[in-house]
C-alpha cells in the first residue's frame, strides 16, 4: 500500500506542477482519411451560434486561468469556426493550445495566433506519414517558426512505429526540427489490441534505437492509484457539451460531471481524485 507521505507527495506534484486546462474536442471533421481514425465515424460539427454559446458556457464553469486544449477533427478544416471559437476564448482571457495535424499553412496558423489576440501560444502538429514526408515537415515547420515567432512553442508529435526505418527517421527529424527551434515529441504505438504499456511491439526494435527515439519515455506511465487532477484541474469537452474528468474516463463511461447545455452548470470537483486506470498519459495535457 501506498505510503501517506508518498500520496502526500503526488497530491502536492499535481496540485503545483501542472496548469490547469481544458481539453475540448471541438467536432470530428477532418480532411484527412486515416484508416485507423475513429474520429470520422461521427462528422457533426457545431454551428457558429452554438460555438459562441458553448465559449460563455466555459467562461461560467471554468476560471480564466485555466489553458483551452482546442482539438479535433481536423480544426483548421473549419476555419471560420475555429477563428470564431479562438477569438472569443481569447476575448476572454483564456491561453490555448491548437492540435492540428499539420495540414494548414504557416501563414493560416499565424493567422489564428493573431485572432486570439496572442492567446494561441502552443501548436502541437500531429505529423501522420502517410501524408507529409519528414522533409515537408522540416519546411513547414521552418516557416511557422518565421510565421508565430520565437514567444510561441511549437510541437511536432509523431506516433512512432516499431520498424527501424521509422525509429531512425525520427531521431534524424528531432535534430532537423530542433535546429528550426521546434520540438519533436514521439508517440508511442498501441496496437488496436489495447495492450497498453509493456511495449510488446516494440521487442524486436533494438534497445539502443527505442531510446534514442523515446528519451522521455517510452510507454504510458502507471497511473492507477495516484492522485490525478482530472475533474479538478483538468477535464475533457466533447463535441455534445459533455465534460467529463479525463478522456480515459470517458471512454470507461465514467468521470460525467455535467452538460454545458444544462441548466445546471457541471461542477468540478474539489481536489485530486486516485485514478482507477492502469496506464495513461493524458496528464499533462500531450
Ligand atoms: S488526421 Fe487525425 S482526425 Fe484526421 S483522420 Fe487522421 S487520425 Fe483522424
Ligand atoms: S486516466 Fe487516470 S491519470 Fe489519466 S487523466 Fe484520467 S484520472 Fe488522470
Amino acid at each position: 500500500m501506498e505510503s501517506v507521505a508518498a500520496m502526500c507527495r503526488s497530491r502536492i506534484r499535481y496540485r503545483t506542477g501542472t496548469q490547469p486546462f481544458l481539453k475540448w474536442k471541438i467536432h470530428h471533421r477532418c480532411n484527412f482519411s486515416c484508416a485507423y481514425c475513429r474520429a470520422l465515424r461521427e462528422p457533426m460539427v457545431p454551428s457558429l451560434r452554438d460555438a459562441e454559446r458553448a465559449v460563455q458556457r466555459i467562461v461560467e464553469v471554468l476560471p480564466g486561468t485555466w489553458k483551452v486544449v482546442l482539438t479535433g477533427g481536423e480544426l483548421t478544416s473549419t476555419f471560420r469556426l475555429t477563428s470564431q471559437i479562438v477569438g472569443d476564448l481569447g476575448e476572454a482571457g483564456y491561453p490555448m493550445r491548437l492540435i492540428s495535424n499539420f495540414s494548414a499553412s504557416a501563414r493560416a496558423y499565424a493567422r489564428l495566433i493573431r485572432i486570439s489576440n496572442g492567446r494561441l501560444r502552443e501548436f502541437f502538429l500531429t505529423r501522420h506519414a502517410q501524408y507529409l514526408s519528414a522533409r515537408e515537415v522540416v519546411k513547414r515547420a521552418a516557416e511557422l517558426r518565421a510565421e508565430a515567432g520565437d514567444s510561441v512553442a511549437v510541437t511536432v508529435r509523431q506516433v512512432i512505429l516499431p520498424e527501424d526505418s521509422q525509429l531512425k527517421e525520427a531521431v534524424a527529424l528531432r535534430t532537423a526540427l530542433s535546429a528550426e527551434g521546434v520540438s519533436f515529441y514521439p508517440l508511442r504505438y498501441v496496437s488496436f489490441r489495447g495492450k497498453q504499456g509493456q511495449g510488446h511491439t516494440y521487442e524486436r526494435v533494438s534497445s539502443e534505437l527505442l531510446s534514442a527515439v523515446f528519451s522521455e519515455f517510452v510507454f504510458a506511465p502507471r497511473r492507477k492509484g495516484t492522485y490525478c487532477p482530472a475533474g479538478f484541474e483538468y477535464a475533457y469537452l466533447n463535441p455534445r457539451g459533455e465534460l467529463y474528468s479525463c478522456m480515459p474516463y470517458k471512454y470507461r463511461k465514467e468521470g460525467y460531471l455535467g452538460s454545458i447545455w444544462d441548466e445546471e452548470l457541471p461542477a468540478l470537483k474539489s481536489e485530486p481524485t486516485l485514478c482507477a486506470v492502469e496506464y495513461c498519459s493524458c496528464v499533462p495535457g500531450r
